[in-house]
């Protein structure tokens, strides 16, 4: 018989959701909505789908900005697309809010039309969806008031969910681990576009060995499988504790906004770990987080304050595996290059920077001297030079070149050009031009003209007439010019066209 695997859906625990106040009930009555603290998905986090009905639908005025921490169907189109309000009763999908972005899903008519809500948010104690349709005035008719829909995450949603709730309970686990080990409270988080790195700030930088320290005591509560709940009761704002702030006056969290009029307070409990009022999803369970701390601080200047604070960034879940995933390609591809395992690849990197190193340094050196002797043998022949009755000497050198600075290898020449000229006692003025080896109509050519003491006039008017004839552009001062030519540089064409510009100097 061949073997067999049975996998249950997860499911979440009945002990998952406390209502913990004997006069907190759920609304049952469907044309009215539940409110936001208690919702199918603050309820039930693993639930992808529910049953329910639409307690109101109207016009969108104001398509919803976009929450700009989506992983997957973003809501950017959002503002060009025709959108319909939508208020359901009861929801698995979760309006933004506590730092967690917004679900994305769809909801099915009872006239069995799938349309897709682009974003959901709170509207004082409710959840607004952000419904896409194509004419508002006739597909509105889809929502009427009363009637059944399904509300769903989808594979998409769900997948986008359960990375925001990894992110999400995995913080309140890192949160509560610095307060108990290092007594750092947590000022903010924030949960990250995907597949980037969350982060927590903190009011000063923390140490490798402190980093260390706290993941491995997140880690120990992660393997031991920590069960997380939630509890609920009524709001009272007059019993709330204000928000803390440091010594420095920063506030340590945020508050509950002003304008939620859902009349819920909840809070979320790992077990033995943790206490913290927040609306988001969280994982019924901190089995799987394996929370992985990048093992250094970012400091964050505040102006304001003229003191700074520090971002401890953070990897869980499915975050984790494709950090893990990047990260091993990244080093592969640095191995292969190099042609070693990954595990030698940061000696080799040191070994070939050094190389490198001392190879630039050699071609320096060698350049120098090679300079110096093109010099000499161009000052050679300009002494043994037999134009008649010329008072300056000239010559056109052209080199080929693939040196990312090739005037400056001209420049070289023409610096020992004029010491070795000297002796030979003649004025001069030479044209030093380079190419690239491969060429083409953007190759770009280097000139250079460089003449002996007092060739100022002559220098200049090379320059120019170069600029007319081959359509270099360029300047100098001196005895020096130089310039660049766009294009294909042709010896017999434009090479011919220096020699000739140059018999005309001194004659
Ligand atoms: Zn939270």
């Amino acid at each position: 018989m061949a073997a067999s695997a049975l996998l249950l859906a997860p499911v979440t625990p009945p002990t998952y959701h406390r209502i913990v106040s004997p006069t907190l009930t759920l609304p049952t009555g469907t044309a009215q909505a539940i409110p936001v603290g208690l919702l199918a998905c603050q309820r039930d986090p693993l639930l992808r789908q529910l049953s329910t009905n639409i307690v109101s639908c109207t016009v969108s005025q104001s398509a919803p900005p976009p929450s700009g921490k989506n992983k997957k169907g973003s809501s950017n189109a959002a503002a060009k697309v025709p959108t319909l309000e939508v208020i359901l009763h009861d929801t698995v999908l979760f309006p933004e809010g506590g730092g967690q972005p917004s679900d994305v899903g769809h909801i099915t008519t009872a006239d069995d039309k799938t349309w897709s809500v682009l974003q959901v948010k709170r509207s004082g104690g409710h959840a607004v969806h952000y419904v896409a349709v194509k004419d508002t005035a006739k597909d509105i008719d889809s929502f009427l008031p009363g009637s059944h829909v399904k509300v769903e995450l989808g594979d998409d949603g769900y997948e986008r969910r359960y990375d925001h709730m990894t992110m999400h309970t995995s913080q309140h686990l890192l949160s509560a681990v610095l307060e108990t080990k290092l007594n750092l409270p947590t000022l903010s988080w924030s949960l990250t576009t995907y597949p980037q790195p969350c982060y927590v700030e903190l009011p000063r930088p923390v140490t490798v060995e402190e980093i260390f320290a706290v993941q491995n005591e997140a880690n120990k509560l992660v393997f031991e499988g920590r069960s997380v709940h939630v509890e609920v009761e009524e709001l009272d704002r007059a019993q709330l504790p204000g928000v803390q702030t440091t010594e420095t006056g920063r506030a340590v969290g945020k508050a509950l906004p002003e304008d939620y009029t859902g009349g819920v307070k909840r809070v979320v409990v790992i077990h033995g770990v943790d206490r913290n009022p927040c609306c988001g999803t969280h994982l019924p369970s901190l089995h799987n987080l394996q929370l992985f701390l990048l093992p250094q601080t970012e400091s964050v200047a505040r102006a304001a304050s003229s003191t700074s604070t520090a971002r401890l960034y953070f990897f869980a879940g499915p975050r984790l595996l494709a950090h893990l995933g990047a990260s091993h390609a990244q080093i592969t591809s640095i191995a292969n290059t190099l042609s070693c395992g990954a595990p030698q690849a940061p000696a080799r990197v040191v070994q070939v920077t050094d190389e490198r190193r001392r190879a630039e340094k050699r071609a320096e050196d060698v350049e120098i001297e090679l300079a110096r002797l093109l010099a000499k043998q161009i000052a050679h022949e300009l002494a043994a030079s037999s134009e008649e009755g010329k008072e300056v000497v000239t010559k056109h050198v052209h080199r080929t070149d693939d040196a990312s600075n090739a005037l400056g290898f001209l420049n070289s020449i023409a610096f020992s050009l004029v010491d070795a000229a000297v002796s030979a006692g003649k004025r001069f003025v030479v044209v030093l031009s380079s190419s690239p080896s491969a060429i083409s109509s953007t190759s770009v050519n280097t000139l250079l003209i460089a003449g002996s003491e007092g060739t100022d006039a002559h220098v200049k008017a090379v320059g120019e007439a170069l600029k007319a004839r081959v359509g270099v552009k360029g300047g100098g001062k001196g005895t020096r010019w130089s310039g660049k030519m766009v294009g294909v540089w042709n010896e017999r064409k434009e090479g011919a066209a220096v020699e000739e510009v140059l018999r005309g100097v001194g004659a």
